[in-house]
């Protein structure tokens, strides 16, 4: 008995049910991961490259150690896989499934080539529940977060995770593969040592995360969450996304540490922070049941509105050089680190969509080349809530004044100081508005308006006024 595991988005070994029902049942195990990005709309962004590069090596690393190493291969998937099943005699090939409609029709067309050939052994734990084990009353599926997540909560069953495998029998014969440097994932001029340097990637650092945030963090969570300057959030995003740690891990981890302490069931407060969880499940319950939202709105009506071509506006958006402290701060931070904070993505992604009235896809579309944990579920959902489009989304009309949000999120103006170096002197009064500083405040700070941070692109009052009639003028 031979058995492929097609390692996806679950660069992990425990909690892996292809592979644990592959060592339950016996017999040898060729563990595969098949690079094939040609022609594919949506394959990852350069940041996302770098992050699967260090997962594939220590996924490899650890695989190696248990006895049967990874087989990386290039091309079409179901190809590759084909001549795999060839090469091997395999009897099986067990993978979990993915919901992005590429992925989807990759499934398809794997079970076509190969459905005759062997058992397809297809799980799914990139989720606490299947997308489509959800649906309302009358069958539909959700487009609003509450009662998804009281049917979520219903449905889900907090399964003990798998432990990892301690070996597994490789096949007789070798499998031959590439070498990961192939892929050429990694950029060749080496900015990415910064990015790499904020994360410890891999199963372990992912498990690290988790643990430390379950037992220091998540009591806070509510408290903190939306202090971009705290470390109240657990930056689990891009593990999750490349299933360095499966979503049960975490339910099961936060489940455990409450019985450990002696509680009854888990407390309100962490309760709030698997319910964040479950917002990455509705934004694939979405994407799921609305494959077109990586592209199109959900709501229909926004097929209509009269978006603004600015590509300067969009450049100084990217760089940080909005002359908004906060957005500079986030886009900053996005690009020195693969990551930003979720008040601050939603402060910037307003920025873009209102004031400047860009359309939400090219945020996007930056997003998912500059993000270590882009996913196409959560970024459109994200970009969808954020424009006012999406399920269950923010009302276009209700736009955030980037002063007001810095004010009240970032008060001692710790994030400010730390993502923008040349306001660091200034006054905390004046830090979120530095335009407004009077001359005096300015010269002491060395802060020369224009010269050595941008004045801001655009007055917030005026361009609230033009984003309304841009909205009018759409429901006309
Ligand atoms: C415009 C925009 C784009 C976004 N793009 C992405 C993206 O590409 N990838 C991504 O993982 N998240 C995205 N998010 C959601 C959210 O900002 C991040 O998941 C979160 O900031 C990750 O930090 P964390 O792991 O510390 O989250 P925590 O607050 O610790 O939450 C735990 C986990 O819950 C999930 N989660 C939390 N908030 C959300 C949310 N609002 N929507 C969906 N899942 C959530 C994430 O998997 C997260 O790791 C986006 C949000 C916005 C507003």
């Amino acid at each position: 008995m031979t058995t492929i595991v097609w390692f996806r988005r679950d660069l992990r070994l425990g909690d892996h049910r292809p592979l644990a029902n592959a060592v339950a049942r016996g017999g040898a195990i060729v563990p595969v991961y098949v690079h094939d990005d040609a022609g594919d709309p949506w394959a990852p962004g350069a940041a996302s490259r770098v992050w699967l590069h260090h997962s594939l090596a220590v996924l490899a690393r650890d695989l190696a150690a248990r006895g049967s190493p990874l087989v990386i291969r290039q091309g079409p998937t179901a190809s590759v896989l084909a001549a795999l099943v060839a090469a091997t005699g395999a009897d099986a090939l067990a993978f979990n499934r993915r919901h992005e409609p590429h992925e989807r029709a990759r499934e398809a067309a794997v079970a076509a080539a190969l459905a005759a050939r062997v058992a397809l052994e297809i799980s799914d734990d990139g989720l606490l529940v299947a997308p489509a084990r959800l649906h309302t009353r009358d069958g539909e599926p959700y487009r609003v977060f509450t009662p998804f997540w009281q049917r979520l909560r219903e449905v889900f069953v907090a399964a003990i995770p798998h432990a990892p495998p301690r070996r597994l029998t490789p096949p007789p014969r070798t499998v031959a593969g590439v070498p990961l440097d192939t892929l050429a994932l990694l950029p060749s001029t080496g900015w990415d040592a910064d990015v790499v340097a904020h994360w410890s990637i891999g199963e372990a650092g992912a498990r690290r995360r988790l643990d430390a945030f379950v037992a220091d963090g998540i009591e806070d969570y509510a408290a903190q969450r939306d202090l971009p300057a705290a470390d109240g959030v657990s930056r689990l995003s891009p593990h999750l996304h490349f299933g360095e740690i499966s979503p049960r891990q975490a339910w099961h981890a936060v489940a455990a540490q409450a019985a450990a302490s002696g509680r009854l069931g888990v407390s309100d407060r962490a309760i709030g922070w698997l319910r964040q969880l479950a917002w990455r499940e509705f934004a694939q319950h979405v994407l799921h049941h609305y494959p077109a939202t990586s592209d199109a709105p959900l709501r229909e009506d926004f097929g209509r509105f009269p978006w603004v071509e600015d590509a300067a506006g969009l450049a100084h958006w990217q760089r940080g050089t909005t002359g908004y402290p906060i957005v500079d701060a986030g886009m900053r931070e996005l690009w020195q680190t693969g990551w930003m904070h979720n008040r601050v993505r939603m402060i910037v992604a307003s920025f873009l969509t209102k004031d400047l009235g860009v359309h939400w896809r090219a945020g996007a579309a930056w997003f998912w080349d500059t993000l270590v944990d882009a996913d196409l579920g959560n970024n459109s959902f994200g970009w969808q809530w954020t424009a006012g489009c999406g399920a269950d989304a923010a009302p276009y009309f209700r736009i955030f004044n980037p002063i007001l949000q810095s004010r009240k999120f970032d008060p001692d103006g710790h994030y400010l100081r730390r993502w923008l170096p040349e306001l660091a002197s200034l006054p905390t009064t004046a830090l979120h508005a530095p335009w407004q500083a009077p001359p005096t405040v300015l010269t002491a700070a060395k802060v020369r308006p224009g010269i050595d941070y941008p004045v801001p692109l655009v007055d917030h009052g005026t361009a609230r006024t033009a984003a309304l009639a841009r909205l009018r003028q759409m429901q006309a």
